[in-house]
């Protein structure tokens, strides 16, 4: 069946001598792979169309292995993006951990609404941190993987301090049995978890998320990704790591 839709190029690689290999997420369709064939001579319509991070509309029609793409449009470049190293590489870890925990041509509308809005976000908020730690929050949720953050899932203590438990996705009371690999969580990352699950991108840029909060709800998710997923190193979080290694703290 043909497709026509709204999607977001999630990544592309080089396919032969001239064809695109196009990682695309879809409303609908979910993730799915298409040819752009001949898009990278620099007389192809659309050199500029199959880029990662382009929002189009596109047509594309079935193949053997994977679809082809006959046609588009630009809808969104999110050139604000593109123009800053730091929310680059973000944007480009947003879409890296979409096309690793998303199966194959699966619909998958909410999380395209998601990555859409977290890119948005990302494009005019001071704070990239926020935006990610938002998004990865929210992700988990549509993967039916939201941390559950209201109690100890032992004893049901709703009284701090609490540690995190990766492996059972939820918190443990400082009296309960606490696996390996649990670590503390402290009441303000808590709140912080709770209020980007619950508000999502809303007034995000009033929340003024310290580094060590951050760096709490990075290993929440990380351990999340790690544990339900499988999902331990990315390129794109590698880049970020080295990006923040040799720029001064803000
Ligand atoms: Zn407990």
């Amino acid at each position: 069946m043909e497709l026509r839709s709204r999607a977001i190029i999630l990544r592309t690689g080089n396919l032969g001598e001239a064809d695109k290999l196009l990682t695309l997420l879809l409303p609908q369709a979910g993730k799915i792979k298409a040819v752009a064939r001949g898009s990278r001579k620099t007389k192809s319509r659309f050199v500029s169309l199959v880029e990662p991070l382009n929002l189009g509309h596109f047509l594309l029609k079935p193949g053997k292995t994977f679809y082809i793409f006959i046609q588009g449009e630009l809808i969104k470049s999110y050139s604000g993006l593109k123009r800053d190293l730091e929310k680059l590489a973000y944007a480009q870890y947003f879409c890296e951990l979409c096309e690793h925990s998303l199966p194959e041509g699966e619909p998958a509308e909410k999380i395209f609404l998601l990555l859409l809005a977290a890119l948005e976000n990302l494009e005019k908020d001071a704070c990239p941190a926020r935006v990610a730690r938002c998004f990865e929050l929210n992700l988990l949720e549509e993967l039916g993987l939201r941390p559950a953050l209201e109690a100890c899932s032992s004893c049901g203590s709703k009284e701090g301090p609490f540690y995190f438990d990766p492996a059972g996705g939820s918190l443990l009371c400082t009296g309960c049995p606490r696996p390996h690999g649990s670590f503390p969580l402290s009441a303000s990352a808590l709140a912080f978890m709770r209020r980007f699950l619950k508000l999502g991108f809303y007034k995000l840029s009033v929340c003024r998320l310290p580094g060590r909060e951050n760096k709490e709800i990075r290993q929440v998710c990380s351990g999340l990704f790690s544990h339900a997923l499988g999902i331990d190193r990315l390129k794109s979080l590698d880049f970020l790591q080295q990006l923040a290694a040799f720029s001064p703290p803000k």
